[in-house]
């Protein structure tokens, strides 16, 4: 029930509640402010009689701005828009609190800093420089205004003195707010192109950049992974190793890119073979590793010659090569937990007894 009404009132929304956290913040200023001169009200100054009224103003305009923010999202209301709203708001009530305030009104002033500081929260420079103009204009017509109505409450040479230091204080603000805002920009475009980077190197650190296929730091990370989760859940799993037959022959003939360009199609084709949970990885030059989890060596075997099938049947537009591509392979069973480094090994070996009988076969231990 309670936290119904909490996000009936504040919303269940982060981004929401930091704005409603702002509210209150403002909200107390104006309280404290409408406090300090409910207790220290000057009845002799004839704008006195105007207090009620201001004090109404206020209220109204803070309720008004916490509506506001409440429904921001809902109404699409910018955060910016509720800022130059708010602190327009505030300036004509500090102006108001300075007509009435009597001899310590200057310090009602100090104000219109914090409603500059604010701003720069969810402003630009540029929107935070149009207020502290609208702020410097707004004080200098009332203090004019002001001395014009009742020049002995508010003496020139006093107006002046609080006008100066005012638009002083609030420009240097502005300024001050204004490298901050850029700095904050910069901070967030750097932190962007961190994260660009990031994603960039774990691309990198996994990939191979030729094939597209994992890389033989990948492979070893899953292996490992898979090492560690080890208390054999019994189902069984198989390595290969294929080599691609005669590449040098490719490369000598047609050219290295040439050579390239095959190694991209052979790895095309023989992913096109993998199944859910199948890890194929570029071990080295034109050697590929194969993990095939949940896989005996007999359904392995089918899994091979459906590869061998499609990388046979590979046609370069412009290479005229004078033997289809095939590779020799090495397939093993993973023996219980065994580590994949012997695993590899048994594999390796019956990749050379492929080569050594003739190439373009699977081999098993
Ligand atoms: P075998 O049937 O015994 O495997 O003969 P092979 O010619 O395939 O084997 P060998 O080990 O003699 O040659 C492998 C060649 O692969 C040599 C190397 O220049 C080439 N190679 C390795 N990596 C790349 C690569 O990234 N691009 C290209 N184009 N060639 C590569
Ligand atoms: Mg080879
Ligand atoms: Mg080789």
């Amino acid at each position: 029930m309670l936290t119904k009404l909490d996000h009936f009132l504040f919303s269940a929304d982060p981004k929401l509640r930091r704005l409603l956290g702002y509210w209150a913040g403002t909200g107390s200023i104006y309280l404290i402010a409408f406090a300090t001169l409910w207790f220290h009200a000057d009845k002799s100054i004839g704008l006195s009689r105007h207090t009620d009224a201001l004090y109404g103003m206020a209220l109204g305009g803070v309720l008004l701005s916490f509506v506001l923010v409440r429904v921001s999202q809902a109404m699409r209301i910018a955060p910016w828009q509720l800022a130059v709203f708010q602190a327009l708001f505030a300036m004509v009530c500090i102006v108001g609190a300075y007509g009435v305030s009597g001899a310590p009104r200057g310090a009602v002033l100090m104000i219109m800093l914090v409603v500059m500081v604010f701003c720069t929260f969810s402003l630009r420079p540029r929107a935070t420089m149009f207020l502290c103009a609208t702020a410097i204009g707004l004080l200098a017509a009332a203090m004019l205004w002001l001395v014009n109505y009742d020049p002995v409450q508010f003496p020139p040479a006093v107006e002046g003195m609080h006008f100066g230091l005012a638009a002083a204080c609030l420009l240097a603000v502005t300024l001050l707010t204004g490298e901050m805002s850029k700095l904050r920009t910069s901070l967030k475009q750097q932190k962007q192109e961190l994260l660009t980077a990031l994603a960039k190197i774990r691309t990198l650190a996994t990939i191979d950049e030729l094939t597209c296929l994992a890389n033989r730091r990948y492979m070893n990370e899953v292996l490992t992974n898979e090492e560690r989760r080890d208390s054999s859940t019994g189902a069984p799993m198989c390595i290969a190793l294929l080599d691609i037959d005669f590449f040098k022959n490719v490369n000598d003939q047609f050219g290295h890119d040439s050579g390239d360009q095959v190694l991209r199609t052979f790895a095309a084709a023989a992913r096109a073979e993998l199944r859910v949970g199948d890890v194929l990885a570029r071990w080295g030059g034109e050697e590929f590793l194969l993990m095939l989890p949940g896989t005996e060596v007999g359904e392995a075997l089918f899994v091979l010659k459906r590869m061998a099938d499609r990388v046979r049947a590979i046609r370069i537009p412009g290479l005229d090569m004078e033997r289809d591509v095939t590779f020799s392979a090495g397939l093993v069973e993973r023996r219980g937990t065994e580590p994949f480094a012997d695993t590899i090994s048994r594999a390796d070996k019956a990749m050379y007894k492929a080569k050594a009988s003739g190439r373009n076969r699977v081999e098993t231990d």
